[in-house]
């Protein structure tokens, strides 16, 4: 098979139940960061008022209005105009399964993985600002972020580090040389109950080495200077392709793109570079189904960029990527020759203007409810049931089960909508969800404002859909409908569903900005 990008189930059956398209039931119990949500929010209360003086001299507070049922689940820390000087720690490990697994992403794989082509790693950077507010980014060469992991992970760091979720930006470069890392994922694809316990194995393993590595980081913080650039990358294009049948998977040099390289340089205060935050965005989809493990180009890029700066570990940041295939692909030197490339735009960038942000840092978090088109007759879905393909009798019974009634509708699914504000200058958006590359060029053009520059990325602190703008929902095709049954939803979401995300990224970096601003 040429292309099957994400044929993936995402989490235990269980967790999608409550946990991805209800409002949070099985992440309350588990989670304290879930617990802060329900103690914070609720459908017709979204008011969250965080005394953000006790930080400082300041005295005003924030208060944050949500609109549309947005839930907010926290801000997290004060801007401050002072002068001062940030204080960063990088980290890198390993996180290789050191036993055979099954591997990620592509349904023609027939085996286990055999060995590793390029190691995997969790990267971590811990920004501090002035006033110690703290930002921590940690990276991994996976292909999700399900909702499990994600609980896990932040109640690890919560717990161990005091880091709060909204102080926490994880990102998947979403390899497809990685392991499944959810024993559902590899009973829905009628692989042997043995994988799956070795995927759960390797989570166990993988929230403890995620949680050292943040302590480790943490333990290496060094006053830093940091400044933004840019540079561009080609090989990534739209795969989304017009046919007599529909949209398909293709090359589309005609479809949009984002070519944008945005880099994060943090340098100690003797100017060492210690840390490169890079992103692109880009399926990391070059090599095909081997079952070597590898982080494809992203990994790639990474391995050149830290054996040519070894005192500084390189963090990717994958971008709105959804709908973007690299090229050329399927082959290792084609992967290598993506990473080859990507690393010289790091490069280029690291030789271009730097902006300097300054040690202020403000970030917020939601969690935006994605309604889904209503489900279509029960009879419809029943008669889905009796398909010869798997996935989509899989699907249709998993649907009768969940709502067996004709009223019956799924609930709002809850995407992590994530925004940062470095030196009162750079705004990062993170986006939950494989975001197509129409959020990104939309919201780069929407925020930009007085030559301050917008950085977006996907793939970031829940990774278990794509997120498709309101054009490819209307248009169809994979990345808006087809895919849902690879992903455990209940259907395709409801057109609204880029206006619900913009207006979010839109709420909250105007009022990160606005603080910054009236300081
Ligand atoms: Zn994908």
């Amino acid at each position: 098979m040429d292309h099957l990008p994400c044929r993936r189930k995402v989490r235990p059956e269980g967790a999608l139940d409550t946990g991805s398209l209800g409002p949070n039931i099985a992440a309350m119990n588990s989670s304290e960061w879930q617990q802060s949500v329900r103690r914070a929010c609720s459908p017709c209360a979204f008011h969250i008022q965080r005394d953000l003086a006790n930080r400082g001299k300041r005295s005003a507070s924030l208060k944050l209005v949500t609109l549309l049922g947005v839930w907010l689940i926290a801000l997290a820390s004060g801007v401050a105009a002072e002068p001062g000087q940030w204080k960063a720690g990088v980290a890198k490990v390993t996180i290789t399964p050191t036993e055979p697994v099954w591997m990620a992403g592509y349904a023609a794989r027939t085996g286990p993985s055999d060995g590793a082509l390029v190691d995997l790693y969790a990267r971590a950077l811990v920004l501090t600002d002035a006033r110690n507010a703290r930002l921590t980014i940690v990276t991994m060469d996976l292909i999700e972020i399900p909702d499990t992991l994600r609980q896990r992970i932040v109640d690890a760091l919560r717990t161990n580090h005091g880091i709060k979720p909204e102080e926490l930006l994880l990102n998947v470069s979403h390899t497809h040389g990685g392991p499944m890392i959810s024993a559902k994922t590899v009973a829905d694809w009628g692989i042997p109950a043995v994988w799956g316990q070795r995927a759960d194995n390797y989570v166990r393993e993988l929230v403890e080495k995620v949680n050292a590595v943040v302590g480790t980081a943490l333990s290496n913080a060094t006053p830093a200077t940091i400044s933004y650039s840019h540079a561009r990358c080609g090989f990534a294009m739209n795969r989304r392709i017009s046919t007599p049948g529909g949209y398909t998977l293709g090359l589309n040099p005609d479809g949009p793109v984002d070519h944008d390289v945005p880099l994060l340089r943090v340098r100690s205060s003797e100017k060492k570079l210690i840390g490169l935050v890079f992103g692109y965005a880009c399926h990391n989809t070059a090599l095909g189904p081997t079952r070597k493990l590898h982080g494809d180009y992203a990994g790639f890029a990474q391995r050149k960029l830290e054996k040519d700066h070894p005192e500084a570990v390189t963090l990717f940041l994958m971008g709105c990527g959804g709908d973007q295939d690299p090229q050329p692909r399927r082959h290792q030197e084609d992967a290598e020759q993506n990473g080859l490339a990507l690393a010289s735009a790091v490069e280029a960038a690291l030789a271009a203007a730097q902006v300097q942000l300054g040690a202020t840092l403000s970030a917020s978090l939601e969690m935006c409810p994605l309604a889904f088109a209503p489900l279509p007759p029960r009879h419809e879905i029943a008669e889905r049931a009796k398909s010869g393909d798997g996935f989509v009798s899989r699907h249709a019974r998993w649907v009768l089960k969940q709502w067996p009634n004709p009223d019956d509708q799924p609930a709002d699914y809850q995407l992590p909508v994530q925004v940062v504000v470095l030196g009162q200058k750079l705004t990062l958006v993170a986006l939950g969800g494989e975001p197509v590359v129409d959020y990104s060029i939309r919201l780069k053009r929407e925020l930009a404002s007085d030559g301050r520059p917008v950085w977006v990325a996907g793939y970031a602190n829940l990774v278990s859909a794509y997120v498709p703008s309101r054009r490819v929902l209307l248009e169809g095709g994979y990345e808006g409908t087809q895919a849902v049954i690879y992903q455990s939803l209940p259907g395709p979401f409801r057109t609204d569903v880029e206006e619900r995300i913009v207006a979010s990224v839109h709420r909250q970096s105007k009022l990160l900005h606005g603080k910054s601003e009236a300081k």
